[in-house]
Order: C-alpha cells, then structure tokens, then sequence
C-alpha cells in the first residue's frame, strides 16, 4: 500500500472517461447502473432531467419553473410508515409526479446491495442529504437518515414549494453490514469511498491527522466502486442546488474545497447557525483528497460535510432544524 501517485494524467483521462460513460448510462433509461430509475414518475423529472446532464439550469430557470411545477395534491397513508424504508400508498395521476417516491435504488454495493434514494417534494430546486458514506463505523448517520425519512414521510409539507429533497439513507451498504466498528468504514474492497471521487484522487495520501485505525485505500483508479459511480450518475443526472454528507464524530461543519469554496462555505455557515454545529470545525490537518463534496461542487452546488457529535446519537431534533435550514438555502 506504500505505491506513489504518478497518476496526474493518466487520471485525468480516466475522469473524462467516466463522464462520458455516465453521460451515455443517463441516456440509456434502465441501464443496469440506473436501476430502478424506470420506476420514476416522468413528468415532473423532465423539469430538471430534459438535455444533457451539463446543461445544468440556473437558479433563476429553476425558479421560473416552480410556478409550471405543481406539487401533486396527494396524501400519505399511515401504513406506509410502517417501515424505515416505506413504500407510500399514493396515487397520482399520469401527469403529476408523486409528493413522495422511494425507495429509488440507483446502484449497487459490491456485494449486491441496493444504495437507496428517496424523494420528498416535486419542485426543480433540489437538494441532497447523503449518509453512510462511512458505512457501519458510522452507523448513527445511517439512523438519521431513516428517522429524516420517516418524519419527511410524515410532513412532507415541511419542503418548501419549489424544493425537492432527496435523502440517501447508506451510501457505504457492505460497510454497514461489517460489525459496527472501525471495520465498517471502508467498502467490502476497502475502499474509503470518501477517497475515491474523481476530484484530487491520489492512490496514497500522507496519513498524518487521518483516519488510520485500518488499512484502507482510495480505490484502484478513481471512481473506481460502484457505489461512487452510481451516486456520481445520480447527480449528474439530478442537478442539485446543495448537498450535505453526514459523518460522525468530530462535530461541525467541513465545506468543499480547500480553502472552502464561497458558496460551499457560506452554506455552513448558514447550517451552523440553525444547529448550533460549530463552524468553522476543529481541523486535524488531514489533506483530504477525492472527496464526495469536492466533486460535487464540480457539478455547480455546495456541498458540506456534517459531522454529528458522536457514533451513538442521532441528534435528530438539531438535524430535522439543519435539514429544513438546508431547504431554504439559496447561493
Ligand atoms: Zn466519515
């Protein structure tokens, strides 16, 4: 594990590679990468997903169509609430999209787990919370999410019109299912999948005031793991506003780029003082490289990393104000 990046150009190549594969997944409907993406409702997805993923709207194009945009004036049933993972008992007519729709399964897990998306909210300003990038060692990020989804199930009225939420419940499934510990950070190749976007990827980094209880890579190349790949195509796919990444434990807020982005940074700082989450965070001089947020923001959002205080707490109540903060955040 002691290899040397010599990467640089071979690295870019390969990005430019990967796009042009995830262009050409998005186009084909129900290419194996994007299962389940043939269950979406398609009227109210053309708003943001007609073109090419590139051609990302504005802001203000977003905001021009939220008046063509009604949300479905639909309801959710109680028993749907059953489950973490409910399926809602709507219906809808062929032209609205539904108020609610999960769980989307927008990839694999190398062990052929399902990396499931939902969404809350039909409007063309969309937004994305991601948790479990670190997988079982995490496992309280994994809890939020699912405590999110159910309360968002329950009033979805709480996303603003014009807004969408989308929420990844575990990014990191064959991690979640190692022992809840330091084994389940990385994937089942271990892999930090936090290393592996195809932003800065190095094959190797300087570990000082890194994670370093195991042994684990950024990948053999980047955008190597499936589960990048699939959220990768999601995005694109999806243009989004913002997301947030949750990690626990080393509280506060850590916004892409280094030094932060604008955009990225004044979102956290927005976050921050609807939770109470301190910002900036304490750094432990770890270089991160090939991080989520860092090629998120290639894709025209902010994005953050949040960590939660400690690897036992949900802390629901400080993120349910964090995610509603997140929902009325403008660039
Ligand atoms: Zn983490």
């Amino acid at each position: 594990m002691q290899r040397r990046s010599n990467a640089g150009g071979c690295q870019r190549l390969f990005g430019a590679l990967v796009l042009l594969a995830l262009v050409a997944a998005s186009v084909v409907s129900g290419a194996s990468l994007l299962k389940g993406a043939a269950a979406r409702s398609a009227e109210g997805e053309q708003v943001i997903t007609d073109g090419l993923p590139g051609e990302t709207l504005s802001i203000q194009e977003m905001e021009e169509t939220i008046t063509a945009t009604q949300p479905a004036a639909n309801t959710v049933s109680p028993q749907s609430l059953s489950t973490h993972t409910p399926v809602p008992s709507i219906t809808a007519t062929a032209t609205q999209l539904p108020l609610l729709e999960g769980p989307m399964v927008i990839g694999y897990s190398i062990e052929g787990r399902p990396l499931e998306v939902h969404r809350i909210g039909t409007g063309p300003l969309a937004f994305m919370v991601v948790a479990g990038i670190h997988g079982g060692y995490e496992v309280n990020t994994v809890q939020l999410a699912d405590e999110l989804i159910s309360y968002f199930y329950q009033h979805p009225d709480q996303v603003p019109e014009g807004t969408r939420l989308y929420i990844l419940r575990a990014m990191n499934m064959d991690g979640l299912y190692k022992p809840d510990d330091a084994d389940g950070r990385a994937n089942a190749r271990q892999v930090d999948l936090n290393r592996n976007f195809p932003v800065d990827w190095q094959v190797d980094w300087r570990r000082t005031g890194c994670w370093d209880y195991r042994e684990i890579n950024a990948g053999e190349m980047p955008a190597s793991e499936p589960e990048t790949i699939a959220l990768m195509a999601f995005v694109l796919e999806h243009p989004l506003v913002a997301l947030i990444s949750y990690h626990s434990a080393a509280p506060g807020f850590y916004p892409s780029g280094s030094p932060p982005h604008a955009d990225s940074a004044a979102l956290a700082k927005h976050l921050a003082a609807a939770s109470g989450y301190p910002y900036p965070a304490r750094r432990t001089g770890c270089q991160m490289t090939g991080t989520l947020v860092d090629w998120v923001h290639t894709t025209g959002a902010a994005a953050v990393d949040v960590e939660l205080s400690n690897h036992w707490d949900t802390e629901f109540e400080v993120n349910r104000k964090l995610v509603l903060a997140l929902l009325q955040w403008r660039p």
